[in-house]
Parts: structure tokens; C-alpha cells; sequence
């Protein structure tokens, strides 16, 4: 979670999840809270390296084993060594206040029960006001028909061994809709859920309409479709000049950094220059190694708008986008990034610094 900067509240900007594998299922329920912290960790650690940062956990047995690191099993002193490198604490909240993370444990079918009971008073009362069901109901006081059953003032249909309760048309959209909506389930398995409860004919149609009206799905499915491929590392990267610095005794006097949008990994090259050409071979050096990228992002600087570059990049197949970063872009591109990057003299080590 993090703070947005025009409000002072947490917003989520990532959710994980893994599964745990056969050896992970014999750990006892306080190691696999310890696992959980340790798989989130090891996954945004460039994110989280040099920065201060809270681990909110409703283990308490957690907290207190990270703070006394006393008698620690073997593979829980791994884990201990592994948070070592993290700027973190540990905030323990209880499981009452956490109700939120224990819906996300529970199995959408557990949640899917717990709806069901809650729903049904509305739906004997939704029932009542229905002309078709009030009249099967008239016809079940004189004699049995079809697999019809009314209990306690609510119809059921009998359907392939189970006991369904009949939707009446008012609520049949809500119904559909909060089946699907518990995880923005596929048709196939939304259908599934709703068949052990309810009775709706041509169910199959009525939750493909819904689910192909479901704003969040088509949202969901249009970042799918139009940004994979930023999402592989080598895809894109963003290169920029920095300098000039103070000159070392082979006369290299500005760092070219490349770095990679997606793992934020960065390469740098001594250059004497910032011409085309000197970019164009430390290019080259980069993809004898890791081929060339799809897209490079870079400033306006003449560097990288003169022909010869765009020549390059049309022979490599690479996209180029020059964007406007203000008076001094090269700095200014460096300051946007997450880490400021502290330089002193050519042969410059880059420095992961608390922003
Ligand atoms: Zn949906």
C-alpha cells in the first residue's frame, strides 16, 4: 500500500498470491504467515530496497520471533537473514481487525454460502411479490406439480438431486451478479456456483450477458490485451546521458545509463561524448548481449533525434519515442527515477539513496 501524494490516505497498489507447493503444506500456520511476508518481500524487493517500509501481519508469534531472533529454526533464521537487508518493522493488527485478509483466504464457495443465508429472507419476500411463483404456489396446495416444493413460505425446484431455490425475475440480474462479482469469475464457473443454489432458467445466457457488461472485467481485459507486452523485462528501455563530469585520464566524461523499464535494472557506459555514434556502439555492446529491445524511451536531446540514431533504430526494428522532460532533461530524467542517483567522477557507482 502506499500513500498517494493529494490524499493522506493508503491506497493498494499491488495484490499477490501463490500457492503454496507440497513441501510449503506441511509447514505449521505460523511458518506459512512467515512464508507469506518472505514471498511478498523477495517479490518488490527493488521496490522496497533503501526504503522504510511496514509489514502489517496478524501473526503476533511473527513480530516477536523478527524482534528477539532467539532459538529460531533452521529455516526460519534463513528468512530472518533474508529481512536483514530490509529497512522494516513489523506491525501486528488482529485477526478481528483484519476481516478483510480472511475473506481473501476463504474458498469463493465458502463466501458463496455465507451470501446464500443472508439473502434469503429478501428472496422469499421477492418471491411473494411474483405472479408466477404465487401461482405455482396456489397449484402445490391442491396437488404436487413438477418438482416443485414450497418450505416455509419459500419454492424450491428439485433439480438433478438438489434442492434449488426459485429466483424470481427481480432478482435474478443481482443474484447473477454477485455470484460473479465474489472473484470475477469466467462464465463456466460463475454458472457452476449459481446450479447448487438457484433455479433460473437459461442461466448459461443471463451470466454471459452479465459477466460481458461487468465494467471492472472489461477494464481488467483491456489492460491484458494492450499492455503485455510492457510487461517483460528487455522490452523497453530508457536511455539518457548524464554530465559532463569531471574528466578521467581517458577522457570519459559523461555516464549513458540504460535502464530497463520493467525490472528497473541499470546498465552504464563511460562515454567521451554524447554523440549518436558513441550511443550507437555502447547499443551494440548491449545487444550482443541481450538483443535488441522493442522500444527505447529517450529526451529530445540531439542525441537522439538526429538521423542517424533513428537510422539505428529503424535497422533494429526498435521504436523510438522522444519525450519533452523539461529544461534539463537528462537530470530531471534522473530525478523522476525512484533512487537518486549519486555520482562522483566518471567511474560513478550507482547508489540505491533513501529519496
Ligand atoms: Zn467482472
Amino acid at each position: 500500500m502506499q500513500k498517494f501524494p493529494d490524499d493522506k490516505n493508503f491506497h493498494p497498489t499491488y495484490y499477490m498470491s501463490k500457492k503454496t507447493t507440497d513441501a510449503e503444506k506441511k509447514y505449521s500456520s505460523y511458518e506459512l504467515e512467515a512464508l507469506a511476508v518472505i514471498e511478498a518481500v523477495k517479490k518488490f524487493r527493488v521496490y522496497l530496497l533503501g526504503i522504510p517500509f511496514k509489514i502489517v501481519t496478524d501473526c503476533s508469534a511473527l513480530e516477536k520471533t523478527m524482534q528477539k531472533k532467539k532459538d529460531l529454526v533452521t529455516r526460519v533464521a534463513r528468512w530472518a537473514l533474508l529481512l536483514e537487508e530490509f529497512d522494516y518493522v513489523i506491525e501486528h493488527r488482529s485477526g478481528t481487525r483484519m476481516t478483510h485478509v480472511d475473506a481473501l483466504n476463504r474458498s469463493p464457495i465458502d463466501i458463496f454460502c455465507i451470501s446464500f443465508n443472508n439473502i434469503l429472507p429478501r428472496l422469499k419476500s421477492a418471491q411473494d411479490n411474483d405472479n408466477e411463483v404465487k401461482a405455482i404456489k396456489e397449484l402445490l396446495r391442491i396437488s404436487a406439480y413438477e418438482n416443485y416444493c414450497d418450505r416455509n413460505g419459500i419454492l424450491y425446484k428439485f433439480v438433478e438431486g438438489k434442492e434449488l431455490v426459485v429466483v424470481p425475475d427481480s432478482m435474478k440480474t443481482e443474484i447473477i451478479r454477485n455470484a460473479h462479482e465474489i472473484g470475477h469469475t469466467g462464465v463456466k464457473y460463475t454458472e457452476k456456483h449459481l446450479q447448487d443454489y438457484y433455479y433460473i432458467p437459461k442461466l448459461r445466457q443471463k451470466v454471459e450477458k452479465i459477466i460481458s457488461n461487468c465494467v471492472h472485467c472489461i477494464l481488467i481485459n483491456q489492460k491484458r490485451g494492450k499492455k503485455e507486452g510492457l510487461l517483460h523485462p528487455l522490452h523497453t528501455y530508457h536511455i539518457d546521458h548524464l554530465g559532463p563530469l569531471e574528466s578521467t585520464n581517458k577522457n570519459y566524461k559523461y555516464v549513458l545509463a540504460i535502464i530497463d523499464a520493467f525490472t528497473k535494472f541499470v546498465w552504464i557506459y563511460p562515454t567521451k561524448s554524447t554523440t549518436s555514434a558513441e550511443v550507437i556502439a555502447k547499443l551494440k555492446i548491449q545487444k550482443a548481449v541481450f538483443g535488441s529491445p522493442f522500444q527505447i524511451i529517450s529526451d529530445r536531446g540531439t542525441t537522439f533525434i538526429s538521423g542517424d540514431f533513428a537510422d539505428y533504430c529503424a535497422k533494429e526494428e526498435i521504436k523510438h519515442h522522444a519525450i519533452t522532460t523539461g529544461l534539463r532533461p537528462s537530470h530531471q530524467f534522473f530525478q523522476n527515477y525512484p533512487w537518486k542517483i549519486q555520482t562522483s567522477g566518471i567511474s560513478s557507482q550507482m547508489n540505491y539513496s533513501k529519496r
